[in-house]
């Protein structure tokens, strides 16, 4: 087939199995086992030697439906569904990684990851947290042990982006894996293989569901990795194809072991959810953009957080990396204004802690997310008391204006 732009392949990547009955949704398959005419095919099947389905932890139709889909969308060679977002990170760390093994994180970053990769320190796992928007700190922190450098595309919630190419090409030189977490780009704003990644984290939660309705998580093969240099993989999932070395391990460990396997109902939702990825996606950012100036340019506001504004410090790098900026936007606000009662002002955006909803959505960062951490860390990764992130949704550009207006104003007026 000729190759298609990325709504289109998006769109019918899932019907690539010949779905039953032609249908065009891939059906909710609830069965968890399957049964087999002849025994001996089961246990071909078994063995890895026929394509089929045993067990619904391991495998399930709709779910594999999800997972072309996704593979598709990331232009990789194979992907691994989880229940969750988290669920995929710790099932692939897990799968990979063995005590005395270092990796190479960014600082910036989710904060359940970074309470995930505290889990793997006490499991004999060594992580170093750099600075990873430069090359040279992620250079620095590599060592013998080192096995795998773990970044975001842009980190949560204040906006810094890595430096994807630069840290793609340190990882190819050093045989190292790149794990790129896309979660906040999406793969319709930006693909982590063109910089090298080896394998992509999304939390198919966000914006590839995108409606706020079902917890999913994927991990995707880009097939760049060489996986004959990689000392952990078990000789068992030492197939003929070495590129499906890595993605083995982690379906069978990763699925079979820890048991986070993605539900075939929420399967269905994301799969509908993604098909208009690209639709919301476009008109979220532009909102976000419009938000981001109005929030710049406002008295009450003491700094904005979005790579689309001229001042952001990577604003050159994302403009060069990704289609648009984003939908994540965070501000500070001035002394004296409380992050609350701007909150409460606000009509249309809503007070919740999800991102990648079709809805605005805000969270006072400090008070909530990033609350357990403690007012030493916050400030080490720059989150002061009053900032407020918001994940703009797709509503009438004019509404979300005025809903910020009108709080900004108020607040502005309260400390005249
Ligand atoms: C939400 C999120 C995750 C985790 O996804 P869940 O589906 O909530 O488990 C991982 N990485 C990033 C960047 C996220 O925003």
């Amino acid at each position: 087939m000729s190759k298609k732009g990325f709504t289109t392949t998006n769109l019918h990547s899932d019907r690539s199995d010949k779905p039953e009955h032609g249908v065009l949704h891939k059906a909710i398959h609830t069965s968890v086992a399957y049964g087999y005419d002849d025994a001996r095919e089961l246990a071909e099947v078994f063995q890895g030697k026929r394509a089929g389905y045993n067990y619904g932890r391991q495998l399930n139709p709709t779910v594999t439906a999800l997972q072309n889909r996704v593979t598709a969308m990331e232009d990789g060679i194979a992907t691994a569904a989880f229940a969750t977002g988290m669920a995929a990170i710790a099932s692939t760390m897990l799968s990979l990684l063995r005590a005395g093994d270092h990796i190479v994180s960014s600082a910036f970053l989710f904060g359940n990851t970074n309470s995930f990769f505290g889990t793997l320190q006490t499991l004999g796992v060594e992580v170093s947290f750099v600075d990873a928007t430069e090359t040279a700190q992620v250079e620095e922190a590599i060592r013998e042990n080192t096995r795998l450098v773990f970044v975001e595309t842009i980190a949560n919630p204040a906006t810094q982006i890595a430096d994807l190419a630069g840290i793609g090409q340190l990882c190819k030189e050093r045989g190292l894996i790149y794990c790129v977490d896309n979660t906040l780009t999406s793969p319709h704003l930006f693909q982590p293989k063109t910089v090298g990644a080896s394998l992509i984290v999304n939390s198919l939660t966000k914006y590839i569901g995108g409606h706020g309705n079902a917890l999913g998580g994927a991990i995707t093969d880009s097939g760049l990795y060489d996986w004959t240099n990689f000392p952990n993989i078990y000789d068992s999932y030492k197939g003929q194809d070495a590129r499906l070395w890595g993605i083995t391990q982690i379906k069978k460990k990763g699925l079979r072991d820890m048991g986070a396997s993605l539900g075939p109902e929420a399967a269905h939702h994301l799969a509908v959810g993604s098909e208009t990825l690209p639709l919301r996606m476009d008109r979220a950012c532009a909102n976000a953009m419009a938000l981001a100036q109005l929030c710049e340019a406002h008295p009450a506001v003491n700094r904005v957080y979005y790579p689309g504004i001229v001042s952001h410090p990577q604003h050159a790098r994302a403009s060069e990396l990704f289609r648009h900026y984003g939908s994540i936007m965070s501000i500070d606000l001035v002394e004296g204004v409380d992050c609350f009662d701007v909150l409460n002002a606000m009509e249309t955006v809503i007070a919740s802690s999800n991102l990648g909803d079709t809805r605005t959505l805000a969270i006072p960062v400090a008070h909530t997310i990033f609350y357990e951490m403690g007012a030493e860390r916050r400030a080490s990764m720059g989150i002061s008391d009053s900032m407020i992130r918001f994940s703009v949704g797709i509503e009438d550009q004019q509404d979300l204006l005025d809903d910020f207006s009108r709080a900004l104003d108020a607040a502005q007026e309260s400390i005249r």
